[in-house]
């Protein structure tokens, strides 16, 4: 460990801050510090470089450049060595930077006589503020010292930067978080929504990065680490044994406490001059800078554990917990790097919108936003580092797009969009209890998806005949054990009452592919949507699905019964998995519990070999739903969670359309029901076509069954189907464009 009197970088941090002591305007700061840090380290020059916008470096202050140049000299991420340093976040340290990869003569600046270059990234918890620059007319390379003192110089810049240390009049600096800001994210639910941050974690602000005395400091990370060595002693102790996974975790958190290495890092930094909660936001920054680069997606599990413990630290540290004193907002839009499905659901219907910086659009988190109906984005990068409690924002999750304090200009035009909406709302509430009878005479039978109990008040408020696909998963997603029988059929029984007379079709656990139950043993396949997911787990171990099976007949309790089993790929599993019904109904009775008055057993065609299966499954099945999702994207052989090809096939593909025609007319043959339930039939242009080719069911989003059903009440199918042949039988790729184009003349 450096010895605290000697440092270099404390006594350089003794004199900053003295320096940020006196009070001065935000320019005259900067260029206090940087005269400042040239004198200490005995260098021709410093500059301090900081981001315009987010692809823009600035010189906002100098000691030995030109001072003309001063907020004239701008750079792009990338380019010469301090874009380069930037862009790459590490530090460039050169004895002659003209030969230097990438060095760019800036004349301005009259930096051509200096030889020797650092640069170090002036960053805060992974967000890029600038760069800071030593340089020297002697061709030397600066001590490994040096470096040291200037990254750590670099870290209380940053930290000041965001206390708004150096915001100012006339040449100053912006403050940070308040310029508009847009993000381009993934959508995980459709929706748009307007309202304020609400940070699932909200930062902690470091008010003092500067030791005012190396015992307290040292001290008070010791204390620090032994209570949150004690908290996770504590966690290891609450967790369930059975649950290996979490222990698994626990297991690595209580390594990091521990880590000899990690607590050193974090010394080392205070002698060196930083307090306490400075060190670990330093070592913090480095592990998420590493977690950028680190390609094994174990390592970076591990890395994100040692964020987490580093977060843990910091709010022990600062005192700032989850309550940080700020209100929560009444139009709350929950701003996250990721969130579990439980945490979600404990948020409830109480968020306006949720925003994460990570997540997928198959994570826990989007199948609990989808039932709850929330609009949510995924994927919007650096969201967290950006957004403040209470901030206003937008959220267009048909675009995926946030706006993050928005200019007066967007949030009108947003809030027109919302205004448009609300309009079509009140129209399809004024249709709400007439059925989906389209101009022909035709009736289409409109039902809704479910998952959670939560949901069933949509099926009054949106006018849906029945619930068409109950997915069951979500209540064994959020939970860390499985659910006991009890639990379940409490579930199924309490929907069955909230439905009425109305029915709803309950599908079996569809787990495995990308809804992984964090209690079961993760399978490792190459391929999971097309591995051993859905009704194949559920034939090769029974034991849950029996469970689940039982459930539903005591849920019942002698009312009427739907089931269906998910991804049926030949008819042997279909019987199988019906016998296994059959048999639970059989020992029910024999218990002498009541039996359901009617059971009707379906299945979901999600893959194409159903489509040509022998004429004794369409025989067979009480009925068929038809998963959409699943069979299109084995259809066009293209993964329905990869963005790069999710969008790259048209539903309304004449190939697909065919093909979804074909299995209309086989279930006509054999009289069996069929319905459609994959997203698709929620968008009207698709629900249209779909009802055009034959099907006369369909079930959606409850959000959707509104614009559905107008437009569905607005077309004669027979038309709409004339289109679609006339296109098809043209060549076209996909009848979308005749469709839309009948549609515009049409209204
Ligand atoms: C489908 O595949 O269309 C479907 C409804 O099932 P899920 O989206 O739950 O896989
Ligand atoms: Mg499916």
């Amino acid at each position: 460990m450096p010895d605290p009197t000697e440092s270099a970088s404390r006594r350089l941090l003794v004199r900053l801050r003295e320096t940020l002591a006196e009070p001065a305007a935000g320019q005259e700061r900067l260029d206090r510090i940087t005269a400042l840090i040239a004198e200490q380290m005995g260098t021709h020059v410093c500059s301090i470089y900081l981001f315009r916008d987010a692809d823009t470096l600035e010189l906002c202050a100098t000691e030995g450049l030109k001072p003309e140049s001063v907020h004239q000299t701008r750079l792009r991420v990338g380019e010469g060595l301090v874009g380069r340093v930037a862009k790459t976040a590490r530090p460039i340290n050169t004895g002659n930077a003209p030969q230097e990869r990438g060095f760019r003569y800036m004349p301005e600046t009259g930096e051509e006589i200096f030889s020797a270059f650092l640069g170090v990234p002036i960053q805060r918890l992974g967000e890029r503020l600038g760069v800071l620059v030593v340089q020297s007319k002697e061709a030397r390379q600066y001590s490994d010292d040096e470096v040291y003192a200037l990254e750590v110089v670099a870290m209380v810049l940053a930290e000041m930067t965001e206390l708004g240390a150096f915001v100012g009049e006339g040449e100053a600096l912006a403050a940070l978080h308040q310029r508009p800001v847009m993000f381009q994210g993934t959508v995980g639910q459709e929706g748009v929504a307007v309202g304020h941050v609400w940070l699932h974690e909200p930062r902690v602000v470091i008010a003092n990065p500067i030791a005012d005395d190396f015992e307290t400091e040292m001290r008070r990370l010791h204390e620090a680490v032994d209570r949150l060595r004690v908290t996770v002693d504590e966690m290891l102790n609450a967790a369930p044994s059975g649950d290996k996974d979490q222990l698994q975790v626990l297991e690595a958190y209580r390594m990091f406490a521990n880590s000899r290495g990690w607590k050193r890092r974090m010394e080392e930094d205070i002698a060196r001059g930083l307090s306490a909660e400075a060190a670990v936001e330093k070592e913090q920054s480095a592990a998420r800078a590493r977690m950028q680069t680190v390609p094994d997606p174990y390592l970076r599990e591990r890395l994100h554990d040692l964020d987490d413990l580093s977060n843990r630290l910091l709010r022990i540290l600062t005192g700032q917990g989850e309550h940080t004193g700020a209100e929560r907002p009444a139009d709350p839009i929950l701003i996250a790097r990721n969130i579990g499905p439980g945490e979600l659901l404990d948020y409830g219907r109480s968020l306006r919108g949720v925003v994460l910086e990570e997540g997928s659009v198959g994570s826990h988190a989007a199948v609990v936003a989808r039932a709850l109906a929330i609009p949510l984005i995924v994927n919007a990068q650096r969201i967290t580092t950006e957004a403040l409690n209470g901030d206003p924002i937008l959220v267009d999750g048909e675009q995926g797009i946030v706006h993050l304090r928005p200019e007066e200009t967007v949030a009108t035009a947003f809030n027109d969009k919302i205004a448009m909406q609300a309009k079509a709302q009140q129209r399809y509430a004024t249709i709400r209890k007439e059925p989906a009878l389209t101009l022909c005479g035709q009736r289409i039978a409109l039902h809704m998806n479910a998952g959670l109990m939560a949901d069933l008040p949509s099926l009054e408020s949106s006018g849906a005949e029945g619930v068409g696909l109950f997915r069951t998963e979500l209540q064994f997603l959020v939970r860390s054990k499985v659910p006991k029988r009890s639990e379940v059929a409490a579930l199924y029984a309490r929907v069955m009452d909230a439905a009425e007379d109305k029915r709803v079709v309950f599908r079996t656990l569809d787990i495995g592919s990308d809804k992984v139950l964090s209690y079961m043993k993760p399978q490792d396949e190459p391929n999971p949507a097309l591995g051993w997911r859905a009704i194949r787990v559920g034939l090769d171990r029974p034991g849950v699905l029996r469970m689940q099976l039982q459930a539903l007949i005591r849920a019942a309790n002698g009312r009427p019964l739907a089931v269906m089993f998910p991804f049926v790929a030949q008819l042997e599993e279909f019987r199988i998995a019906r016998d296994h019904l059959m048999c639970e109904i059989d020992r029910e009775g024999r218990l002498g519990r009541p039996l359901p008055e009617k059971v009707e057993i379906g299945a979901m065609l999600e893959t194409p070999s159903m489509a040509f299966s022998p004429r004794q499954f369409y025989e067979e099945a009480d009925f068929i739903s038809i998963g959409g999702n699943d069979l299109k994207q084995f259809f066009f052989a293209a993964d329905r969670e990869n963005e790069r090809v999710r969008r790259r096939y048209d539903t309304l593909n004449v190939s697909f359309l065919s093909f979804l025609e074909q299995i209309v007319k086989r279930c006509e043959d054999t009289g069996t029901p069929l319905s459609f339930c994959g997203e698709d039939a929620g968008r009207p242009v698709e629900a249209l076509c779909f009802a055009a080719i034959g099907l006369r069911s369909l079930s959606m989003r409850p959000a959707s069954i509104g614009p559905v059903k107008h437009m569905l009440r607005r077309s004669n199918l027979a038309e709409a189907r004339a289109v679609i042949d006339t296109a098809r039988a043209s060549g076209a790729q996909s009848v979308r464009p005749a469709i839309m184009d009948w549609l515009r003349r049409r209204d």
